[in-house]
Parts: structure tokens; C-alpha cells; sequence
């Protein structure tokens, strides 16, 4: 049974008029769309925070013409425009609030109390906003790594995320990486009838072994332990050197050599991080300071659209009953003081043990 009723709410709500947000949550993407429809259907008001003009996250914005095939439901595949078209159009009808090209750049403590919670100031590039809650879904990516030596060409044949070409019957692509977003942009290419080249660095690939496989079998040409020394225009298409001493003509040039990381937005949100830079988060996925939950790519080990979702339920659903129960009957206060409690009976009795002896 739910522990929720969905109300129809009335869509002239005017919410200039709220003194503070139930929920603010930083990102539009995957993580961050499924949180904002789960608190707005449980009542709360939601606010999502997106630095792009666009929502939907990686999905829209590096491989919106990517057929997913890994998300139930969808037997035949779903691009990534048409499932983050989708989500969003969820979260608007149930009058979750987006702001669009704004940044976060701080979440404040405030002396402000509000029904138990010390509400927290989100501080954007533009505005600054109250919150009781606040979910982090900012993704762990940020801007794609890029090859120097193809930006001083400044030329319209080089992408960092997939192009969105129909057909490319008739052209040379050259894939350069060795993860699984190029191999993947090479499947693409080749099943739009490109001839494929794949440039890796490294001896070996690091992207999954079928993908690489059905690169080969598909006549794409894997180059290892080769990059690019320099490139150059040649007519419309660009003239690649390769360290191997041979030279590529190529009509469009896929750059996927991964990300610069997002740990400087998050040394600067104060939270605790792990070793590897991604946010520390519990099994209530609330972060080192309260209130503040990390959901999707920003923290886990697995990273996938259904993870980036369910999480962002979960996080929505424990935000709703720290604001829904009092403090010190929630679940997660309850069970961590029932635990420090026993923990407290434990070593006392040890110490009495030691005593006796
Ligand atoms: C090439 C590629 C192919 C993939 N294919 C699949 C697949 O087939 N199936 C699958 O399940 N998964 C796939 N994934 C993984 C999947 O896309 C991610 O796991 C998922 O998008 C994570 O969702 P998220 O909401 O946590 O983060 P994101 O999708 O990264 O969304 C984060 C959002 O936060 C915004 N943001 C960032 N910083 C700020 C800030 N400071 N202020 C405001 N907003 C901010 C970003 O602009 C973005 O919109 C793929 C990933 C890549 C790179």
C-alpha cells in the first residue's frame, strides 16, 4: 500500500508568494527528475535547480539520439530525448518548478528554523533560494575532456558528445577513446553506414568487450596505442597524423576521452567525500551535513539511468518523512539512536567486565 495520496493541485498556485521551498534540488537530470516528481506528488514544494537550458542530464545532452535499451519497459529502446521529454513532462504536470541556466554555487546554513528543520540558503550565479531539504543530482560529469590538438582547428567536424547525423553514408568517422561512450558513439556510426575508425591511446579498450566486438565485426577499424600527433583541414574534411606515421582523412571527428570531474563543486558544498572524490552519503543517502541528500552519478558505484531514478526516489521519500514526522520519532533518528544507545549498553557492560577481572 502507499504511504501517499496523490492530490490534483491546482496549477495557478502562484509560488513567488512561498517564504521557503519544501525541496530544492540541484539538477535536472535523471537523478534529480524522478526525486522532484516523487516529493511534488507526495505535496512538497519542488524547486529543481539546472545549470543547462535544457532538462534531462546526460541522456539529453551526450546521447540524446542513443537508442537506451537497458530500461524496463521500453522492449524496442528509448532515445535520450524522448525519455528525458518524457520524465520532464511528469515533473511539470506535477507542478514541480525549474529554473533554467542556473548554477549552484553554495548551500548555506541559516539560523532560520522551520518545523524542526534549520533551513538551508541555496546560493545560485543568479538568485538565492530557502529550502527545508536539499538534494544533490548534479552528476559526477561535467565537461567533456578535450584533445588541444583538434580545439586550435576550431572546426565544426569535431564533437565531444554524439552528433545528431541521420545517415552518414558515405563518410569517415574517426572515434577517439577507449571507454564505452566511444565504442558506443562507433556502434552509432557504423549502423549509420560510416566507415569507423577508433583511436585508443592505451594497448586495449576499456568500454565492454561485446561493444568492441560488434565494432570489429561491423567493419570498424580499432588503431591502439595510437593518438593523434597533429591535424589540419583538408578541403572539408580533416587530415589526422597519427603517432603511427600514417595519416586518416576524416569527414567527422567523435572525441570521447571521458570527463573533467565535479570535486570542486563539491569541496565547496562542504559535504564529506569519498577517496575517489564522489559524495559520501548513508543508507538514507543524506549526505555529511543534515538535510542535505546525494543521489544518482554524484556518489555511487553504478552508474545508470534506473540507479540515477531509484535513488532519487529513495532520497525524495526520506525527505518526506523527516518533514512529515517529528524529529524524534523519524525513522532514520530513531534507529541511529537506538543504535548508539545499544552501542552505549555494549561497552559498558564491557568495561564492567574488565572491572570484575
Ligand atoms: C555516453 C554515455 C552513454 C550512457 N548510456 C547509458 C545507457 O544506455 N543506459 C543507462 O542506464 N545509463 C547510461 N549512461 C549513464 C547515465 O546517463 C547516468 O548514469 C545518468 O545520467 C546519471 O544521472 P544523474 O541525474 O545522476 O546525472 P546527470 O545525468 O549527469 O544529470 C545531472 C544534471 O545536473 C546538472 N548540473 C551539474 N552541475 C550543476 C550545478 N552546479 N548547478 C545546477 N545544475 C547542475 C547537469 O547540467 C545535468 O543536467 C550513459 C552515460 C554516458 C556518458
Amino acid at each position: 500500500m502507499s504511504d501517499f495520496k496523490i492530490t490534483e493541485l491546482d496549477d495557478a498556485v502562484d509560488f513567488g508568494h512561498l517564504p521557503y521551498w519544501d525541496v530544492v534540488i540541484i539538477g535536472a537530470g535523471p537523478a534529480g527528475l524522478a526525486a522532484s516528481l516523487t516529493t511534488a506528488h507526495r505535496g512538497l514544494t519542488t524547486l529543481v535547480i539546472e545549470a543547462k537550458d535544457k532538462p534531462g542530464g546526460q541522456p539529453q545532452f551526450l546521447y540524446a539520439d542513443k537508442r537506451i535499451v537497458d530500461i524496463p519497459g521500453f522492449p524496442d529502446g528509448i532515445t535520450g530525448e524522448e525519455l528525458s521529454a518524457r520524465v520532464y513532462r511528469q515533473a511539470l504536470n506535477a507542478l514541480v518548478q525549474f529554473r533554467f541556466d542556473e548554477e549552484l554555487i553554495d548551500i548555506q546554513d541559516t539560523d532560520q528554523i522551520e518545523k524542526d528543520d534549520p533551513l538551508k540558503r541555496v546560493v545560485t550565479a543568479r538568485q538565492t533560494y530557502l529550502a527545508r531539504k536539499v538534494i544533490i543530482a548534479c552528476g559526477l560529469l561535467h565537461y567533456p575532456r578535450q584533445l588541444p590538438v583538434l580545439d586550435q582547428l576550431n572546426s565544426k567536424n569535431v564533437f565531444y558528445k554524439m552528433p545528431k547525423i541521420g545517415d552518414y553514408r558515405g563518410q569517415h568517422v574517426t572515434v577517439v577513446g577507449a571507454g564505452d561512450s566511444a565504442l558506443d558513439a562507433a556502434v552509432m556510426a557504423l549502423e549509420r553506414h560510416a566507415h569507423v575508425d577508433v583511436l585508443m591511446r592505451g594497448a586495449t579498450a576499456a568500454g565492454k568487450a561485446e561493444t568492441l566486438a560488434r565494432v570489429i565485426q561491423s567493419g570498424g577499424v580499432v588503431h591502439n596505442s595510437t593518438e593523434i600527433s597533429a591535424a589540419e583541414f583538408a578541403g572539408d574534411a580533416l587530415a589526422l597524423r597519427l603517432t603511427d606515421g600514417t595519416t586518416l582523412h576524416s569527414d567527422v571527428v567523435i572525441v570521447q576521452i571521458g570527463f573533467l570531474s565535479a570535486k570542486e563543486t563539491f569541496e565547496r558544498l562542504n559535504v564529506r567525500l569519498n577517496d575517489d572524490s564522489s559524495i559520501a552519503v548513508d543508507p538514507y543517502f543524506e549526505t555529511s551535513r543534515r538535510g542535505v541528500f546525494a543521489v544518482g552519478d554524484v556518489h555511487g558505484d553504478i552508474k545508470l539511468i534506473a540507479v540515477a531514478w531509484a535513488e532519487g526516489i529513495q532520497a525524495a521519500i526520506y525527505a518526506f518523512k523527516e518533514i512529515t514526522s517529528p524529529y524524534w520519532l523519524n525513522e532514520k533518528r530513531l534507529r541511529d539512536q537506538k543504535i548508539a544507545l545499544i552501542g552505549d549498553k555494549i561497552s559498558q557492560a564491557a568495561l564492567r567486565q574488565t572491572r570484575q577481572k
